[in-house]
């Protein structure tokens, strides 16, 4: 395929947009690949739709190697569903909610759990269906707080979302692990530099979880790792003692460990009963005032699940033992609280709280200044709003929990670094949380009902674009990686000579019969405005049909190394495929 300047609709900038401040959104724009149409709101022109599509192709290649089945949902959705699963409120401001003319309420799809599990539930009735994996490649919508840097952080943005639905946990085990491989080769082919970290769940709800964080000092995401193991994780995930200046004299942390084994209501019981608080738990007992801290199997992170409240609020034990399974468990009890004897350490997760189903589970006497909230940006407002709503924080400041650089890794292996990333994709174990909230069974062979277990995971498309370009440019201008690349050659028609025109034109549909997609420079603009555009829009390889071509040569460069060589013409076609 020939795609000729001379008619392309692109018209390339000098100057960056003064709106721009990380290198890929500059260059971006420059390049004429978007353009701004509203915060977080961008069109994309032709050459930065080719980038799009080359992405979502692997995307896709990757998905259905792993047997996904894509569908497609609308973005418009009924509030209904996501009434059902808690999410209408939960997920706060960044929810665009809008209504008909009949005034009933809709909203824009963040991500589509609901749908996905009502779909399946519709569909598959019989143990026989399962495991079935399905995904889309859609228009998602978030009111961000902060739009940011062109299509990184967009309000409307492509995502790939998959969804795998299993009979049992060694089921979504498989599922996960599929979808982790796929990942990682996915981001491999797209050439990108990337860490695997463990991470919280989010709004999402769930436990198991891991992002894959492009490396860039631009990214919003901080991950720390250890020197000496493979512990990386985003510092949301990681537990983190109290910084110096809030720890208060005289207060010191009390954890009792205890390992339960299978955790049933009976253990978290006997576990109470046995932690010295001196009163008397039974399983019809609810938690007040008392601090339960989870760390699950295989992670190194402590989660703080509960603290109880003064007054009518309560925490459900059933609904801990539904939705963890705690292998140490410390315990603050109410006494020492109410003695103010204990300084609450360490991350209260929103994703940690909606993972056990235990939410506004704080005690402002206690947590006040001694405890904080991570990922205040991260839709988990509905946690911060209460918080705040609540007085928690009057001022309002919600701190991230940050590890140092130099601190010893959670795993007791060496010391932690940290760098910045911005977050690509994101796997989640989700369990049953929406299967229980839509009743997703299956028969199974006995007859009796299964409830089915959820993964979810989630590839940010259109940011994409603009993590590898952030990845992948220099001075000059973008240095797309091929397999993404708007085209394979760009061909500089350098020289108003007819015959120089006229090799060009040979070269393109030689190589163009031979299958590469050939963008050529056939405008009447200067060598000079040629080259530059060349360099700014950023194709892999550049081929100048000069002066040289009176010789019987053309040009090849490289436009990563710059690497510049002579090619008879004759051979060129054959040397660059
Ligand atoms: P972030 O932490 O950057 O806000 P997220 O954790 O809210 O992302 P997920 O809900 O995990 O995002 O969505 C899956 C993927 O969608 C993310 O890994 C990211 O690549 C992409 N994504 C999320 N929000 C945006 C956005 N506003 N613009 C572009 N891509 C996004
Ligand atoms: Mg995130
Ligand atoms: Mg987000
Ligand atoms: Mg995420």
């Amino acid at each position: 395929m020939i795609t000729r300047m001379s008619s392309l609709f692109l018209r390339t900038l000098r100057e960056d947009p003064a709106d721009a401040e990380v290198p890929s959104h500059k260059l971006l724009v420059r390049a004429g690949y978007v353009r701004r149409v509203a915060p977080g709101g961008y069109s994309w022109l032709p050459l930065g739709l080719k980038v799009l599509r080359r992405i979502e192709a692997i995307v896709r290649e990757e998905m259905e190697a792993i047997g996904g089945q894509e569908i497609q949902f609308p973005a418009l959705l009924p509030k209904e569903p996501y009434e059902t699963s808690g999410r209408w409120t939960e997920y706060g401001p960044n929810l665009f909610r809008l209504k008909d003319r009949k005034g009933a309420d809709y909203l824009l799809g963040p991500t589509h759990e609901e749908l996905f599990a009502l779909t399946v539930k519709g569909e598959y009735n019989s143990y026989k269906d399962y495991p079935v994996t399905l995904y889309q490649v859609q228009t998602k919508y978030r009111d961000e707080a902060r739009p940011r840097a062109g299509v990184l952080r967009g309000r409307e943005f492509v995502m790939k979302d998959s969804y795998s639905f299993d009979l049992d946990d060694a089921g979504l085990d498989a599922s996960y692990a599929r979808h982790r491989a796929a990942y990682i080769r996915i981001f491999e082919r797209l050439g990108l530099d990337y860490v695997v970290v463990s991470a919280t769940s989010g709004a999402m709800g769930g436990s198991a979880s891991e992002e894959f964080l492009a490396v860039a000092d631009t990214g919003e995401d901080t991950y720390v790792r250890s020197t000496e193991s493979g512990y990386a994780a985003n510092v949301e995930a990681v537990v983190t003692p109290a910084p110096p200046e809030r720890a208060v004299e005289g207060r010191p942390e009390a954890q009792v460990h205890y390992t339960p084994g299978t955790p049933t209501i009976e253990t978290l019981v006997d576990f109470l009963n046995g932690a010295g608080l001196g009163r008397t738990f039974t399983a019809a007992d609810t938690l007040k005032n008392v601090l339960v801290k989870l760390r699950e199997p295989g992670e190194k992170e402590w989660k703080l699940l509960g603290i109880g409240l003064p007054g009518d609020r309560e925490v459900d034990l059933k609904r801990l033992e539904a939705a963890v399974e705690p292998a140490e468990v410390a315990l603050l009890d109410e006494a020492d609280f109410a003695a103010n004897k204990f300084l609450v350490k360490g991350y209260i997760g929103p994703g940690a709280l909606a993972a056990a189903g235990v939410r506004y589970l704080v005690d402002p006497r206690v947590v006040k200044g001694t405890a904080w909230v991570t990922g205040a940006d991260k839709a988990d407002h509905h946690v911060v709003d209460l918080l705040c709503g609540r007085d928690f924080m009057p001022d309002g400041t919600i701190e991230a929990a940050e590890v140092k650089e130099g601190d010893a890794s959670p795993d007791g292996q060496g010391t932690l670094v940290a760098a910045r990333g911005i977050e690509i994709g994101h796997i989640f174990q989700l369990g049953r949380k929406y299967t229980d909230a839509f009743q997703v069974d299956a028969l199974g062979p006995d007859s009796k009902p299964v409830r089915i277990t959820m993964g979810s995971y989630g590839i940010g498309i259109s940011r994409l674009v603009a993590v590898i370009a952030e990845q992948h440019h220099d001075e000059l201008g973008l240095v797309w990686p091929r397999a993404v690349a708007p085209a394979d050659v760009h061909i500089v028609i350098a020289g108003k000579d007819e015959t120089v025109a006229e090799g060009g034109e040979r070269i393109a549909s030689e190589l163009s019969d031979r299958g590469a997609r050939v963008l050529l420079d056939d405008r009447k603009a200067s060598p000079g405005v040629k080259f530059a555009d060349a360099e700014l829009v950023g194709v892999p390889t550049i081929l100048v049909v000069g002066r040289g071509l009176a010789n019987g040569v053309v040009e090849v460069k490289d436009r990563g190394s710059g690497e510049r060589v002579e090619v008879p013409v004759d051979g060129v076609v054959d040397h660059l495929l």
